[in-house]
């Protein structure tokens, strides 16, 4: 049986020209600098972001908390989303290794943070706060692209209030495609921007995080303290630059294969799900916990792997095809039909 895996872009495996890239790869030691491989790679991610350097890092976890810990001291502040990745997912990383103080705040449905909400968090400078010093996005947030004006709307305010600007641009590819703007259109507003290699562009392993040389240098140490300073490390590099060079444009595939899972499950009965808010490879669909564990059970033992409880979280990638969503659809469609399973019975969630 062929699994057909929804739960996330991170499960693609590398393809054979990512394989044979890496078998062939020119090595040095990068902590010396001196891996050309990790070096092309860091270069081809600053020209595409438009940014004076990157620097090669281990995951998008490694890279937000190098981010952070390079704009704030301990004792500082960074501001970010309630649901974002760098806040919640992260283990408490800027807090527990950088001694930088979260303060988190509701995404917008569209997946801005509102300005007027971040100036209210802001602390006054007194000694009883935080220094608030940098504020977070994240885009894709949950799917969707944050539009451009907005980042620019950002840009001043951050510059005004005297705040650095990170990106957490794990999916930052995807936003650019679905808006039809170059990446570095996207990165130009930002003092610093974190991408995934490792997500929908398909390589095995790997982040950037983008920014100016001072920014990039103070990362690039963090790097090092934190254990992150990897050798030979461009056998990884190899398959991140195949994955910039031939993998950007094809994520418009996925948006549609996305697109054409949800049309495919909006049109059976009942179940919530609006293929008119899927902007890139992600479609999320509601049901109450029990039932979304035994749709679960019911996916898994025909190939096809899901996660979420509350909220199910599709995710469309390298690894999925028009066909294997045609069938999705079709297990879904039989699930539903099932006895005592029809939605009308159980509800969805609100
Ligand atoms: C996946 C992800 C990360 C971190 O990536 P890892 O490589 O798994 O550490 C950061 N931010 C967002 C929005 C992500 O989706």
């Amino acid at each position: 049986m062929t699994i057909i895996d929804l739960r996330s872009d991170t499960v693609t495996k590398p393809s054979p020209a990512m394989r044979a890239a890496m078998a062939a790869a020119d090595v040095g030691d990068d902590v010396y600098g001196e891996d050309p491989t990790v070096n092309r790679l860091e270069a081809l991610a600053a020209g595409m972001l438009g940014t004076d350097a990157a620097v090669f890092v281990a995951s998008g976890t490694q890279s937000n908390l190098l981010a952070i810990m390079a704009h704030c001291r301990r004792g500082d502040e960074y501001i970010a989303g309630q649901a974002a990745h760098c806040y919640r997912y992260e283990g408490g990383g800027a807090a527990v290794l950088g001694g930088v103080q979260p303060q988190p705040l509701d995404f917008e449905p569209d997946g801005t943070l509102d300005l007027g909400r971040v100036a209210a968090a802001i602390k006054p400078v007194d000694s009883h706060f935080a220094r608030t010093r940098l504020l977070c996005l994240e885009n894709t947030q949950a799917g969707k692209a944050l539009p451009v004006a907005y980042l620019a709307r950002v840009a001043s305010f951050t510059r005004v209030r005297e705040l650095a600007l990170h990106l957490d641009g794990a999916r930052l590819f995807n936003a650019a495609v679905a808006l039809g703007v170059e990446a570095r259109e996207i990165a130009r507003h930002f003092d610093s921007v974190s991408v995934c290699l490792s997500k929908g562009l398909g390589a095995p392993v790997g982040s950037l995080l983008c920014g100016s040389r001072e920014l990039v240098a103070e990362a690039r140490r963090w790097r090092k303290v934190l254990g992150g300073g990897m050798r030979q490390a461009g056998v990884l590099a190899a398959a991140g630059i195949i994955a910039l060079a031939e993998n950007v444009d094809r994520l418009a595939d996925d948006h549609a294969t996305a697109r054409r899972l949800a049309e495919g499950l909006a049109a059976i009965g009942g179940l919530a799900v609006d293929p008119a808010a899927v902007q890139t490879n992600m479609v999320f669909l509601c049901l109450p916990p029990a039932r979304a564990d035994a749709l679960a059970a019911y996916l898994r033992e025909r190939g096809i792997l899901i996660s979420g409880r509350e909220s199910i979280r599709l995710v469309t990638h390298l690894d999925v095809t028009r066909e294997d969503v045609d069938r999705v659809v079709a297990v879904f469609r039989e699930y539903f039909a099932g006895p005592g399973r029809s939605l009308a019975e159980g509800g969805t969630c609100s």
